[in-house]
């Protein structure tokens, strides 16, 4: 049972979060609090902190399953901080952890910056992007990056931490091991490259995405991590889950490593199809697919 004694100001309560999320679906959070500036932000984990409330962090929440039953403790989604520094001569760009990634990616390849193309079609911000080492085609958010500025929730101080500390890899950074909430970012793009290729090549990365996925309908993108050298959708194709149903959640027809909320899907439907399909590929393969989307409250 969830009860609302916090009474904070700029914190609500009761809050679905199923519209916090791309695929639609989760409970509500017990308090919810949307920070537009670093001060409120450090004031909110300063009181949670205080009152000893336990926090989760989300961004666009396109790389997460949030549980039917909802979040206890206080959820802080960083959209609202948004916002980014361009400059044009040098290519380096700072942005704020909110900034979404496709705008990002827009604003940049208008500027004749290169680096950022492959980024157009994934809907999460710049701080989940570099929590997860989002990437698509050959690029991945650790590229590009200088450094990142944190603020650590148990000292509530601020860090700044070089690329190199990070720990990337694939789809991986060190960030999603450690309570450290990343508030902005720094690029480095190449500079002085022809701008009209850039869009180009921008739009081409957009184009392809919406013919070979389902764009439409709610997802979180990839559902499963690839495995070395080979790719989950193809697997889970070749085993004939396409289409294949848990209540109102499927696997895509389009792309077998999407599962789409055909529109009432709950978390449960969606993580019995994931567990579902970890069973049969492990039948067939002796393997098991590890999920890349990130579970929030379950037990
Ligand atoms: C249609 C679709 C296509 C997609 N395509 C791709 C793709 O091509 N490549 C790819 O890599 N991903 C893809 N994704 C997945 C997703 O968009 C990325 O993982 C994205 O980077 C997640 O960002 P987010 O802001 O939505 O993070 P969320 O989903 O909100 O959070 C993800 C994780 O990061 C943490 N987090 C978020 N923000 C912060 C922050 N500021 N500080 C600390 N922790 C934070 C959360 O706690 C959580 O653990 C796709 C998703 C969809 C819906």
């Amino acid at each position: 049972m969830l009860h609302n004694n916090m009474n904070l100001p700029n914190i609500k309560s009761f809050i679905p979060l199923a519209n916090f999320t791309t695929w639609k679906v989760g409970g509500q959070a017990q308090w919810l609090a949307e920070p537009r500036n670093l001060d409120e932000l450090s004031d909110i984990i300063y009181m949670a902190k205080q009152k000893r409330i336990c926090s989760h962090i989300i961004g666009a929440g396109s790389n997460l399953l949030i549980s039917d039953q909802g979040l206890k403790g206080l959820t802080i989604c960083l959209k609202k901080m948004h916002g980014c520094q361009i400059n044009q001569k040098t290519g380096v760009v700072e942005a704020l952890a909110g900034e979404p990634l496709p705008n990002l990616a827009r604003k940049v390849a208008k500027e004749g910056l290169h680096g950022l193309e492959w980024s157009i079609g994934i809907p999460g911000t710049v701080g989940g992007a570099i929590v997860m080492n989002a990437g698509a085609q050959d690029g991945c958010t650790a590229d590009k990056l200088i450094s990142v500025k944190v603020l650590s929730i148990p000292d509530g101080k601020l860090y700044e931490i070089k690329n190199d500390e990070l720990n990337f890899s694939y789809r991986t950074s060190m960030l999603q091991k450690e309570q450290l909430l990343v508030i902005s970012a720094l690029f480095q793009l190449d500079p002085g490259r022809n701008k009209k290729a850039i869009i180009e090549q921008t739009n081409n990365n957009l184009n392809h995405r919406l013919k070979t996925q389902p764009y439409h309908l709610p997802s979180c993108g990839s559902v499963f991590r690839n495995p070395e050298g080979l790719k989950a959708g193809r697997i889970i194709e070749e085993i004939g889950l396409k289409g294949f149903c848990s209540g109102g959640a499927e696997v895509s027809r389009l792309h077998a490593n999407f599962i789409i909320n055909k529109g009432s899907a709950t978390a449960e439907d969606i993580s019995n199809l994931i567990s579902i399909i970890q069973n049969k590929v492990e039948e067939k393969h002796g393997f098991v697919l590890h999920p890349e989307v990130k579970r929030l409250g379950f037990e």
